[in-house]
C-alpha cells in the first residue's frame, strides 16, 4: 500500500498557482489517489466576517479536517480557528492576481476528496448564494465523492446586523432580492426595468466597481432619484464602514472615501428604518478571554 505525504505547504502569494499547488499535493501518484477509499468534502459558509459568525457545526468540522481549501473572503481571524496541523490551501484571488479558474477549483477538490482526507471548501458567508456551490458539487458528484453543505450567514443578513439596516420592513418592503452585479461576461446586463420597478429591497453582491452602472440603471428605468442607497464596506469585521445616499447623489459621496471591499450594496426605502446598533455589545470580552 502507499501512502501519501502531505507536505506542509507554505502559502505565499507567490506560489498561488494550480498547477504549484497541486503538484505538491498529488504529484505522485495520481493512479494510487484513484485506488483508495472515496474521502468527504463538506462545502461550508463562513459567515461575513466576524468568526464568531461561524455555526458550530462549521466550527466542528474544521477542527477535524486534514485539508481545508478556503478563498479570499475568508478573514485572518477565522483561518486562526483552524488548528495549525491542518493544511490550508488558498484559492482565492487577492489584489486581482491569481485568480484560480473555477475548474482548477473543481480538480483540486476532487483530487483531495478521492484521497480518502477529511476535505473542507470554506467559502465567504453562504455556500449557496453567490459561491459557485454547484459547480463544485457537480464535479464531485461526478466522482461519486461524498459531499455536504454547512449553510453560513449570507453578507446580506451579516452586514444588514451590523449596520442596524432591516432587510425587510412592514411599511416599506415586503421582499428582499439578491442580486448579482458580476456577470460572466464582465458586464452588468440586469434586467433595469424589472430592478427599478421592483418594491423589493435590492442587495447588489460584487457591486462596488459597478456603483455608477447600478445606480444609472435604477434611474434610467424609472426608480426615484432620491430613493435610499447604502454600502456597507467590511460589513461584520472591525472595519466595517456604512455609507448612506441617494442614487444621485452616491457617485458624489463616495468621493474620497477609500473603500476596501467586499462591499455590499442595498437599494430601498427599509435603509431610512436603519436605527444604530451597539457594536460594541459583540466584541469579544478581552477580559473574558485572558482569564480562560
Ligand atoms: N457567498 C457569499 C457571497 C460571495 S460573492 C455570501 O453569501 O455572502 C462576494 C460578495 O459578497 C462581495 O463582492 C460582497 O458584495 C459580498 N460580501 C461578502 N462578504 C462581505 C462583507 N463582509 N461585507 C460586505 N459585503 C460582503
Amino acid at each position: 500500500m502507499t501512502t501519501l505525504n502531505w507536505p506542509q505547504l507554505k502559502i505565499s502569494s507567490d506560489l498561488i498557482t494550480f498547477d504549484g499547488i497541486k503538484n505538491l499535493l498529488f504529484k505522485s501518484n495520481n493512479k494510487t489517489i484513484n485506488k483508495k477509499p472515496i474521502g468527504q468534502v463538506y462545502l461550508i459558509g463562513a459567515g461575513p466576517g466576524d468568526p464568531e459568525l461561524l455555526t458550530l457545526k462549521a466550527y466542528r468540522l474544521l477542527q477535524e479536517a486534514d485539508i481545508i481549501f478556503y478563498d479570499s473572503l475568508i478573514t485572518d481571524e477565522m483561518l486562526q480557528l483552524i488548528p495549525n496541523k491542518t493544511e490550508k490551501i488558498f484559492v482565492g484571488k487577492r489584489c486581482g492576481k491569481h485568480s484560480m479558474k473555477q475548474q482548477n477549483i473543481c480538480d483540486l477538490l476532487v483530487n483531495a476528496g478521492l484521497s480518502g482526507k477529511n476535505i473542507v471548501r470554506l467559502k465567504g458567508g453562504d455556500p449557496s448564494i453567490f459561491g459557485r456551490l454547484a459547480e463544485e458539487a457537480d464535479a464531485l458528484k461526478t466522482h461519486n465523492i461524498k459531499f455536504a453543505v454547512v449553510p453560513g450567514v449570507t453578507a446580506a443578513s451579516g452586514c444588514a446586523a451590523y449596520s442596524g439596516i432591516p432587510l425587510t420592513h412592514r411599511e416599506y418592503s415586503q421582499s428582499v432580492r439578491f442580486v448579482t452585479a458580476h456577470l460572466k461576461q464582465d458586464e452588468l446586463q440586469a434586467d433595469w426595468s424589472n430592478l427599478a420597478s421592483s418594491k423589493d429591497t435590492l442587495v447588489f453582491y460584487m457591486g462596488l466597481n459597478r456603483i455608477n452602472q447600478i445606480s444609472e440603471g435604477l434611474i434610467k428605468f424609472g426608480m426615484q432619484n432620491d430613493m435610499p442607497i447604502a454600502i456597507i464596506d467590511k460589513g461584520a469585521t472591525n472595519q466595517q464602514q456604512v455609507i448612506i445616499s441617494t442614487l444621485k447623489d452616491i457617485t458624489h459621496t463616495m468621493k474620497g472615501l477609500k473603500l476596501l471591499g467586499p462591499a455590499l450594496i442595498v437599494v430601498g426605502k427599509v435603509i431610512n428604518a436603519r436605527q444604530i446598533v451597539d457594536l460594541e455589545m459583540l466584541k469579544m470580552s478581552e477580559v473574558e478571554n485572558e482569564s480562560s
